[in-house]
């Protein structure tokens, strides 16, 4: 039987022990306070970040939006990043990408202070990160990891591919597998837009994280028995529903669930994980800001 691992279930056991966390630095007199920052006038980041807002609230996190036009100057973003860096009652501020062509995203990510950063793209988290000694891990990755944790999947000595290389999920997946350590130790390889036969890189995979942003690229063929398939992928496709499309992942679920030993849906898989790691992070911020012990879930 392949095991259907929930990503719903696990993210409210995450969402439960950051709500202790929160009470725990309460006791100790402090509220943590995520800022979100929007520069676009995209629908679907205008929703993204209205769902980490309500995420915080759920939680006893205090949520601060600003909106920034996106006909805005660069320094006009800069000047909002640093009245938050300096602001008390903000223990974390997240630029929600992508910010608008005129605008130097690496500028934008170097701006925030690292301390701040609970998205973990500063580089000098992403180098933390790398030498094994991680502040913030970036949230879809840490997601997925706690994903594995949570289903007793074995990465130590596993073959781990993950398939695609962005700054956001392919690279920091691969690191945190790679680590020496708990939830690491997994030989792993990272495949991308140039790998020639990846269907030989896939055939011995224990683990399989998808990441390439292409709907149901992966399927039950490319998969050995028994392999534990993440499908990070959210794509839209067009579809006859009320919406006029449906959500579909990197990963062909039937085809795979047949050869799989367990199998993320999409949605409900690693999607709710990236929220409540956000929520982690942000509490872990706040504890580190004023000195408080938070017990991490
Ligand atoms: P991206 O477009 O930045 O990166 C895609 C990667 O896939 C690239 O590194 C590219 O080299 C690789 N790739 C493309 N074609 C390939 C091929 N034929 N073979 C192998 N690799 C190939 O995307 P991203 O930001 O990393 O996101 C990937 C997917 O994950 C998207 O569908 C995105 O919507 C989704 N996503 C989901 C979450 C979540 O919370 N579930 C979070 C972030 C991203």
């Amino acid at each position: 039987m392949t095991e259907v691992i929930d990503g719903e279930a696990v993210a409210a056991d995450v969402r439960a022990g950051v709500a202790d966390c929160v009470d725990t630095l309460a006791d100790a007199g402090v509220t943590p306070g995520l800022a979100t920052v929007l520069m676009s006038d995209d629908p679907a980041s205008e929703t993204y970040v209205s769902m980490k807002q309500r995420d915080c609230e759920e939680v006893g996190i205090e949520g601060i939006h600003v909106d920034v036009d996106a006909d805005a100057s660069a320094a006009t973003l800069f000047e909002t990043i640093d009245e938050l860096n300096g602001r008390d009652d903000v223990h974390g501020v997240l630029v929600q990408l992508p910010v608008p062509a005129h605008v130097d995203r690496r500028e934008v990510l170097r701006r925030i202070d690292p301390e701040k950063d609970v998205d973990g793209f500063h580089p000098e988290n992403v180098g933390r990160l790398v030498a094994g000694d991680a502040r913030y891990k970036p949230c879809t990755p840490h997601g997925v990891q706690k994903l594995l944790a949570a289903y007793d999947v074995e990465t130590d000595g596993a073959d781990a591919v993950v398939i695609g290389r962005s700054d956001i999920v392919g690279k920091p997946m691969a690191n945190l597998l790679v680590q020496k350590g708990p939830g690491g130790n997994a030989t792993t390889t990272v495949c991308h837009s140039h790998t020639s036969d990846l269907e030989s890189k896939l055939a011995d995979a224990d683990i399989v994280v998808a990441a390439a942003g292409i709907p149901e690229f992966v399927d039950g063929s490319m998969i050995t028995s028994g392999a534990t398939v993440i499908d990070v992928g959210i794509n839209r496709v067009d579809a006859d529903t009320d919406r006029g499309y449906e959500l579909v992942g990197d990963v062909a679920y039937d085809s795979v669930a047949d050869v799989a030993g367990a199998i993320t849906p999409v949605p409900g898989g690693v999607g709710p994980m990236t929220r409540a790691m956000l929520l982690y992070n942000t509490v872990k911020a706040a504890g580190r800001q004023h000195d408080v012990d938070v017990d991490l879930p």
